[in-house]
């Protein structure tokens, strides 16, 4: 008999097994993949680390989070800045004095403020004091028509599936606005990529812990759950409840990737592209993410990813839950369902259904292992 069955080997999945087999517990871990570490998982292909699920930065301000994770592996010190490409045209992000210089050859803080208040003061005077609605109107409060157009809204629109008029705007929040010279896309402390990838940061946590692999929950779900006296469940909580209240919706993507007999592809580890007629949203080159810091490339081929946006579906991969204000309210009544349960923990970007980062993810996984295990 477990003391735990946790469902799902991505990191809150792991980060709570490692803490409840410290503490003696006896934990199951499954996943219904064919390996751990869920979206965060690397695959050596040749001496690069593939982000097989998407470009994946480590980024955090909670020292707490951060000292935990470099107990599994050494980070390095790779700053994510990306490039964004509009047709001919390449900007850097995040938008900061080095995109306002190419965007309208400004070359100073106050000459970039100026342009940018020229280009709000429509937007400002539609508003007339009330909050940004939805993410065109926070974006062209924000930044204005010129980089609205250019950089934020063919890329939204494919990204999400929807008018940038019918999402929600904090989904634009994340993107920072700086009257610097500076590219490093986080506004965080500590930032990297573990050395050797993020699959052998799960593998380390799930030592010594029973891991079994290409188990679907759904498919023995009884047995499964007779097995521990405990479940924590980190897969999808409309799933778990079989759609009681109806679906939740999810956005979906589909990664094309290729290796390439060449050096170096794009020059940067992510290119977005901002158009709405390119089909893909970014190409990862994932070399990038543990040479760069060492100045170049030094294998003698490259892997690529495109990443589409897709609509999700029944049985499609949920990357990104949407978490806009109906789906919140959705939410909300299987979160009720949760809150009455004994034995079944909920946890994680799908559990929870919200727009968690890794480092997310790390601290909740560690406050409910807290929680949990020291009542
Ligand atoms: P997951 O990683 O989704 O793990 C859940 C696991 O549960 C999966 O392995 C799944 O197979 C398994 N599972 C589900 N249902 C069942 C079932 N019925 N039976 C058995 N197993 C099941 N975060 C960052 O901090 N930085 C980034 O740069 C970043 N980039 C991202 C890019 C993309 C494209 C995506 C999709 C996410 C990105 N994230 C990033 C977010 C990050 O992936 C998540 O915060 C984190 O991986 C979530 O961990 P988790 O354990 O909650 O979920
Ligand atoms: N975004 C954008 N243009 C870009 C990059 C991002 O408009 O070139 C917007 C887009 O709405 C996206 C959001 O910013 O959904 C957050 O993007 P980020 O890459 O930070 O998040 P991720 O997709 O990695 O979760």
């Amino acid at each position: 008999m477990f003391d735990y069955l946790v469902v799902g080997a991505g990191l809150f999945g792991s980060v709570f097994a490692h803490e409840a087999s410290k503490r003696g517990k006896k934990v199951l871990v499954i996943d219904r993949r064919s390996h751990v570490a869920g979206n965060a998982y690397t695959e050596n292909v040749g001496g690069i680390n593939v982000h097989k699920y998407g470009a994946h930065i480590f980024h955090t301000s909670n020292k707490e989070v951060w000292d935990y994770v470099c107990q599994f592996a050494e980070f390095n010190r790779y700053t994510n800045s990306p490039i964004a490409r509009y047709k001919d045209e390449l900007y850097n992000l995040p938008f900061n004095m080095n995109t306002f210089n190419h965007m309208w050859h400004v070359k100073t803080p106050a000459e970039a403020m100026a342009k940018i208040d020229e280009q709000r003061a429509e937007e400002l005077a539609k508003l007339a004091g009330r909050e940004p609605a939805n993410l065109e109107e926070q974006a062209l409060s924000l930044v204005g028509r010129d980089i609205y157009e250019k950089l934020i809204k063919g890329y939204t629109e494919k990204q999400w599936g929807r008018k940038c008029s019918e999402l929600p705007a904090f989904i634009i929040k994340r993107l920072p606005v700086r009257m610097v010279f500076d590219n490093n896309y986080f506004n965080d402390k500590y930032q990297g990529i573990p050395v050797g990838g993020y699959t052998q940061v799960v593998e380390k946590m799930l030592s010594g812990v029973e891991v079994r692999l290409n188990t679907d929950f759904f498919e023995q779900r009884s047995a499964l759950a007779a097995e521990a006296k405990k479940v924590l469940f980190t897969g999808m909580i409309d799933e778990y409840y079989d759609y009681r209240y109806g679906e939740l919706e999810y956005r979906s993507l589909r990664f094309e990737t290729e290796d390439l007999p060449q050096e170096n592809y794009q020059g940067n580890a992510v290119v977005n592209y901002t158009e709405a007629e390119i089909p893909y949203t970014r190409i990862v080159e994932h070399k990038h993410f543990e040479f760069g810091c060492q100045g170049g490339a030094t294998t003698n081929h490259t892997v690529v990813t495109r990443e589409y946006p897709v609509g999700w579906k029944r049985g499609d991969e949920p990357y990104y839950p949407l978490n806009d204000d109906k789906n919140n309210a959705l939410y909300a009544k299987y979160k009720a369902l949760a809150s009455q349960e004994r034995n079944v923990i909920f946890g994680g970007r799908l559990g929870m259904y919200k727009y968690y980062d890794m480092h997310h993810v790390i601290a909740e996984a560690l406050a409910c292992a807290k929680k949990e295990l020291e009542g």
